[in-house]
């Protein structure tokens, strides 16, 4: 707001900065006792197949309810946890959660957990999904890994081995919000990804005239599909976006047309009683 660079602005805009960052520290010790206070739950978006519109999984998103702010948003939550390291611990909970909730779907229905790239380096993680699968009897392969490109920006060895231990689990990879970060595209073969969801910001540009998002997508499923990889468009509205994605070739669609995120009861009853289609 303040865009002058008189010293009256700026002395205005001092306590600004500092309130800001007191926000942030403030936010910081609370996001810390969130967890033990049973402030956080995961809310489950259904993944459609987009050949028959029925539901193939569902991605667990993080939620948290502060005691006196209310709702505060994962875009806003989500990078006080990195920063802090807190997503570790945060993550191993979410982890464990989503796989005891999808161990009581049918088993054809996956469930799909985001990871941070501070996640990939906990020593720990390998044996947190390893334990979390084996304890709910959840075979691996129902579980989706969703990681982004800016994991591979400083290239470490570590990170490619620590995928590979994980992919070893039989678990599989997501890379999400593809198109949206560094896209160098080199790792793409390193990690083994079996999907790539294309991100919210092309999927919701898809109708426009002038047809650009849309030729970026259809490059993007013929880049999969070269590789192997399925595709899931990502935040798919309407109805006219979700005909044009499965008609560009994506086979999965998420999005508030098919449901938005929901409280674990709600998916849980959503796929009661659905048959595996043998
Ligand atoms: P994401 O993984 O790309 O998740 C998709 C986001 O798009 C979710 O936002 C979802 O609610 C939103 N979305 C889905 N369909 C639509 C739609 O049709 N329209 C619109 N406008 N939005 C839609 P959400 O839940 O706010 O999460 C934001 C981001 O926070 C996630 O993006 C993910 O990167 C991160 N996140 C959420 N939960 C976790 C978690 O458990 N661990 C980590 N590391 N990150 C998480
Ligand atoms: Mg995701
Ligand atoms: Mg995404
Ligand atoms: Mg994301």
């Amino acid at each position: 707001e303040v865009k002058s660079n008189g010293r009256g602005a700026a002395c205005r805009y001092v306590p600004e900065i500092r309130e800001r960052a007191e926000e942030r520290r403030a936010l910081e010790v609370d996001l810390g006792m969130a967890l033990e206070r049973g402030q956080l739950a995961l809310a489950f978006q259904p993944v459609v197949e987009a050949a028959d519109e029925h539901i193939v999984g569902f991605e667990a998103l993080l939620r948290w309810t502060h005691p006196v702010l209310g709702k505060i948003p994962p875009d806003k939550f989500i990078p006080v946890a990195e920063d802090t390291g807190l997503i570790v611990p945060i993550g191993h909970w979410v982890i464990r959660e989503a796989c005891a909730w999808a161990a009581k779907w049918p088993r054809h229905i996956r469930i799909a957990v985001n990871l941070s790239p501070a996640q990939i380096d906990d020593p720990l993680l390998l044996e947190v999904v390893a334990q979390a699968l084996a304890d709910n009897g959840l075979e691996p392969a129902r579980l989706e890994l969703e990681i982004t490109e800016s994991l591979f920006l400083n290239e470490k060895v570590s990170t490619i081995e620590r995928l590979a231990a994980l992919k070893a689990l039989g678990v599989r990879f997501a890379l999400d919000d593809f198109g949206t970060g560094y896209s160098a595209l080199g790792y793409l073969h390193k990690a083994a990804f079996s999907r790539i969801k294309i991100d919210r910001s092309f999927v919701s540009r898809a109708l426009q005239p002038n047809g650009e998002a849309s030729a970026i997508i259809q490059a993007i499923v013929s880049l999969a599909h070269s590789l192997d990889m399925a595709t899931t468009a990502e935040g798919t509205e309407t109805r006219e976006e979700f005909e044009l994605c499965r008609s560009l070739g994506c086979e999965q669609v998420q999005g508030y047309l098919f449901g938005r995120p929901m409280p674990p009861e709600e998916a849980t009853a959503l796929v009661a009683g659905v048959l595996v289609e043998a």
